[in-house]
């Protein structure tokens, strides 16, 4: 455990909300990584790379202060991490908190899994002290794997979202999550109705939303599982506080695909449906995006929502290749995510090293740059956080994880042969995951790892 000792005269520390009080000076050596801009396809030397080897990253009040080579003045407690990697925390702008009960289920497709393994293990959420479990552990693991912010569906349970929001709100964590909305084609215990999700929506979002570093999504599951009327209520809901986040799932797999045009038969595509009830704006983050066309890639363009990829759930559950390049290309914006249970791992290394793949089987290729800018500066820039999260920018708050470029035999073997920067972080991204992390900090505060074993 590193020193929390600050140096600021009479002054009481700072105390972040239910914490200790933290260091309000903090230098951390390091190898300093993170991107500047979007490094494009194919850019192996990007100049949007910003590397700086062996230098002190300086933090202040839980914000990133400043940048040099030389070792500060003995008022800063000193992390003295060299040789190792210096990144901001990652993003995952999909994930489920109660989904850690079965990730890794055998042997089905999205409609199947939902039915089989997902609703009956989100049914015991309605239990506040299971919520209130799920939440602890689901937020412990984010950063054990190096993700510091994260976009998150809860169950429908009101409890499962508090749970949810007070833990990070312990940890002084960016996370934004909302109550699951579902009145039709789910089990009793999982379903609510119009009225009630509304009450319970409005008290959440004036008891979190702007609290910390908290932030509301208004989040209908999918099109199938909310009536017309529960969706244009959530539609409401966004119209009056348009600083609200929307979360939902779109165009995963093609069952689903054919189920919606069924449900929905006036709307011209999956993704209309949403525009349609006035849930697609800049805030909105809509997982996968597998089956879309031209039209659909227009709309997410005009609306500036963004697609939350989620490789090893696309992948896992058999559902499709994102064409990432053919989205960007028609000016939408791309995220990722673990989409645990879906996925097949909290490790955003795992996601992007899958994403890599994903881009290789239709002829593209993902450089680490690209990939690790996605990953952070990228879905914050999505988000409309950019000056919170994702850099390492001044000003930016303390959201940081180090990282060990090579944690095993073999990677280090590969790591002491890459000839340049790119070939080192490819091959980190490729081999690395949750094993290679050395340390992670919220809002400038050290995470204390749980012991392993
Ligand atoms: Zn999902």
């Amino acid at each position: 455990m590193p020193s929390t000792q600050g140096n600021h005269g009479g002054d009481d520390p700072p105390r972040e909300p239910g914490g200790e009080p933290v260091s309000r000076r903090i230098a951390i050596r390091g190898d300093l990584l993170d991107l500047l801009d979007d490094p494009g396809f194919d850019v192996v030397d990007s100049p949007e790379v910003r590397f700086d080897a062996d230098h002190w990253l300086l933090v202040e009040d839980g914000r990133i202060a400043g940048r040099q080579s030389h070792a500060p003045d003995p008022s800063w407690t000193r992390l003295d991490h060299s040789g190792r990697l210096v990144m901001p925390g990652f993003i995952d702008t999909h994930v489920h908190s109660p989904q850690l009960d079965v990730i890794a289920s055998y042997g089905t497709e999205l409609l199947d899994w939902l039915n089989t393994y997902t609703f009956p293990a989100e049914s015991r959420y309605a239990i506040a002290a299971a919520a209130r479990y799920g939440a602890q552990l689901f937020v412990e693991c984010l950063l054990e794997h190096g993700t510091t912010s994260a976009v998150v569906f809860p169950t429908v349970h009101k409890a499962s979202v508090d749970a949810l929001f007070e833990v990070a709100l312990d940890r002084n964590m960016r996370l934004i999550t909302g109550k699951v909305l579902m009145d039709r084609h789910a089990p009793p215990e999982l379903r609510d109705d119009v009225e009630g999700a509304e009450r319970e929506c409005v008290e959440l979002i004036e008891r979190w939303h702007g609290r910390g570093r908290l932030a509301y999504a208004v989040t209908p599951r999918f099109a199938p599982t909310s009536s017309d009327a529960q969706l244009a209520m959530a539609g409401g809901l966004l119209s009056v506080a348009p600083d609200l986040y929307m979360q939902t799932h779109v165009a995963e797999n093609r069952d689903e695909v054919r189920w919606v045009a069924e449900l929905f038969p006036d709307a011209l595509s999956y993704l209309d449906v949403y525009r349609r009830f006035g849930l697609l704006g800049p805030r909105a983050v809509l997982a996968h995006g597998v089956w879309l066309d031209g039209d659909d890639r227009a709309l997410l363009a005009e609306c500036g929502a963004q697609i939350a990829h989620s490789p090893t759930s696309n992948l896992f559950l058999g559902s499709g290749l994102l064409d990432w390049r053919r989205l960007e290309a028609a000016g939408a914006r791309v995220s990722i995510a673990t989409d645990v249970g879906g996925g097949t791992s909290l490790s955003m290394l795992r996601t992007l090293a899958e994403a890599y793949k994903v881009q290789a089987l239709q002829g593209s290729r993902l450089t680490a740059w690209k990939a690790l800018y996605t990953a952070t500066r990228g879905a914050a820039r999505a988000l409309g956080l950019e000056h919170e999260i994702g850099s390492l920018d001044i000003g930016s708050t303390a959201d940081i994880a180090v990282w060990n470029y090579a944690a095993s035999p073999l990677a280090r073997h590969r790591d002491a042969l890459a000839r340049s920067l790119h070939e080192r972080l490819f091959a980190f991204m490729t081999l690395g995951d949750e094993r290679n992390l050395e340390s992670v900090l919220v809002a400038g505060t050290p995470h204390v790892r749980a012991a392993s074993g």
